[in-house]
């Protein structure tokens, strides 16, 4: 289908794509073997204008926004959604900085970001606060222009190897989620260091740490927006953010039904090529009706939301998020059926697609959290018409 980018995001999602090809598919497997942190690659991502690309020109970006970043997180996680997230999850750790940050804010980070010298993540998710964000028990207790911070975040996408993080914590219980403020937080600060780092099913290029926090001492002017605002900084990252990864699950589909139908194309049984059998035919089809569905609802939420006409875009977002990784684990499961017992080999693409999208449905809120955020908007809009 024809999505009329402009010049400039079809050359994005070109060069994501060459580069995807040149520097990713070769080593795609080994780094999912290994889970080691794909450092080459994001180095190179850098250097070919990757990593700027939805921040503000004026702060070295392309200013391409979040349908610019969607396009090549699709293209790139077409052929590895792990190690794309290095890439992506820096992003999702730079929009509380994009959204709340203040001028002297973003011209200390913004330049190093947009040229792949800096990499973030986003910590606001705790052993026991993790769909129910708003009960966090990270504290940031005041004391003259400084903030104490004790505790412990865990899962935390780049933890360690990010050089900025963005940290929710309590500053007045008293006050619930309002309570809250959003940090900016150095690796190397005195009392921050990370926990151990978690083996996981997939996305495996891509380091998840605890982020523990131990009498750490940050400056009141690493606050983000003002005290108080640490709920609404998250939510809104997350509404910009979902698209991030409903680009890796689209990415990821895309990537499967490429691999499948080549492998259909090549696979002979009973004297024929298994495409030419309409079991194979159908799967092969509804794969292809969802991943351009998805596409179609992720291309038209991300340009919602780099036009700036339509104030709260939560709704869009949760169901670009939600659609794009349901379909992602649809489309790989069907791909390693397609693949039959080589579907279920590592030395095939297959299964560790299947195994990468699955995180899809699960962070930065599970899809039953994001159908909830759907229906919220659409009961109180009914409403809104009574
Ligand atoms: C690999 C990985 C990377 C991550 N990266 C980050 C990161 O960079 N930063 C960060 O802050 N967090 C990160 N997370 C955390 C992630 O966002 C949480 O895991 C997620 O929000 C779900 O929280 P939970 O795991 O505690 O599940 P729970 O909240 O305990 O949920 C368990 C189950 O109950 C369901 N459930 C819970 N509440 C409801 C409800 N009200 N209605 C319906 N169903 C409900 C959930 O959908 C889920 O199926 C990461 C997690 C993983 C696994």
């Amino acid at each position: 289908m024809e999505y009329f980018l402009s010049d400039k995001e079809k050359i994005v999602a070109e060069t994501a794509r060459e580069f995807a090809e040149k520097y990713i598919r070769p080593v795609r497997a080994e780094y999912d073997e290994t889970g080691e942190f794909p450092w080459e690659i994001l180095k190179k991502m850098g250097q070919a204008d990757l990593c700027g690309i939805y921040i503000p020109e004026e702060y070295g970006g392309l200013g391409l926004g979040v349908f610019g970043l969607t396009l090549a997180v699709e293209e790139m996680s077409k052929v590895c959604g792990g190690i794309t997230l290095a890439m992506a999850a820096t992003a999702l750790g730079t929009f509380p900085l994009l959204l709340y940050g203040n001028k002297e804010q973003k011209e200390k980070y913004l330049p190093k970001i947009a040229s792949g010298n800096m990499i973030c993540a986003f910590g606001l998710t705790e052993a026991n606060a993790g769909s129910d964000a708003g009960s966090i028990a990270t504290r940031a207790d005041k004391d003259g222009d400084y903030y104490i911070l004790n505790g412990t975040k865990t899962w935390i996408t780049n933890g360690g190897v990010a050089d900025l993080y963005t940290v929710i914590a309590v500053t007045d219980k008293s006050k619930g989620a309002r309570g809250t403020t959003a940090f900016l937080v150095e690796k190397g600060t005195e009392g921050f260091s990370f926990g151990r780092k978690e083996s996981k099913m997939g996305i495996r290029a891509s380091s998840t740490t605890e982020l523990v926090f131990e009498n750490c001492r940050v400056h009141k002017s690493q606050i983000l927006s003002r005290e108080g605002m640490g709920f609404i900084v998250a939510m809104n990252t997350l509404c910009n953010s979902r698209p991030g990864v409903a680009a890796q699950a689209l990415g990821i589909a895309a990537g499967a039904l490429d691999e499948a139908l080549k492998f259909s194309l090549e696979r002979k049984q009973f004297g024929s090529p298994i495409s030419s059998f309409q079991a194979i035919q159908h799967m092969l089809a509804d794969m292809a009706m969802e991943v351009e569905a998805a596409r179609a609802i992720l291309y038209q939420t991300a340009r919602t939301i780099d036009s700036k006409k339509q104030k709260n875009f939560s709704k869009e977002s949760a169901m670009a998020k939600a659609f794009c990784s349901d379909v992602a684990m649809r489309t790989t499961i069907n791909a390693v059926q397609i693949f039959g017992g080589s579907g279920y080999m590592k030395d095939y693409p297959a299964e560790k697609m299947m195994r990468d999208a699955k995180i899809t449905q699960i962070y930065e809120g599970t899809n039953q959290i994001c159908r909830n955020e759907i229906a919220l908007q659409l009961i109180k809009d009914a409403k809104g018409k009574k």
